[in-house]
């Protein structure tokens, strides 16, 4: 996990503006926004997408949702509402492969995504 940027986020080496932490989770805002609230919540442990869950996974992504929503609340978007996203793989859009929930708020989003 030595060049995993977000690893690297978790661990302080590189700078970011971490909003919440805790002995498993991690949350910062994202460098390039698409939304007033942008929020990156990522598991401390190098997983490297939803394609890499498995059962002994259950609690944390428990705990990862629970803190997305309490930052809602702290970034004033808990009551207009909000959109949690995970992307994965190449056809999902991701391109940093350690898994994260984007946190996203502070404007309308549309459906079906495109
Ligand atoms: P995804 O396309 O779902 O893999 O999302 C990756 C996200 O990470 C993008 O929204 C990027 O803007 C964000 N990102 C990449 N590097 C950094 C960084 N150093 N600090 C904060 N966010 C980052
Ligand atoms: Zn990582």
């Amino acid at each position: 996990m030595g060049e995993c940027i977000f690893c690297k986020i978790v661990n302080k080496q590189i700078p970011s503006e971490i909003v919440y932490e805790d002995e498993h989770v991690c949350a910062f805002k994202d460098i390039n926004p698409t939304a007033p609230v942008h929020i990156l919540v990522v598991p401390k442990q190098h997983i490297e997408s939803l394609n890499h869950l498995d059962n002994s996974h259950k609690e944390l992504i428990g705990h990862i949702f629970v803190v997305a929503k309490e930052l809602s609340d702290r970034f004033g978007v808990k009551e207009k509402g909000f959109r949690i996203v995970v992307n994965c793989g190449e056809d999902g859009g991701q391109t940093v492969n350690h898994l994260h929930f984007h946190l996203l708020g502070g404007r309308k989003f549309s459906w079906p995504a495109g």
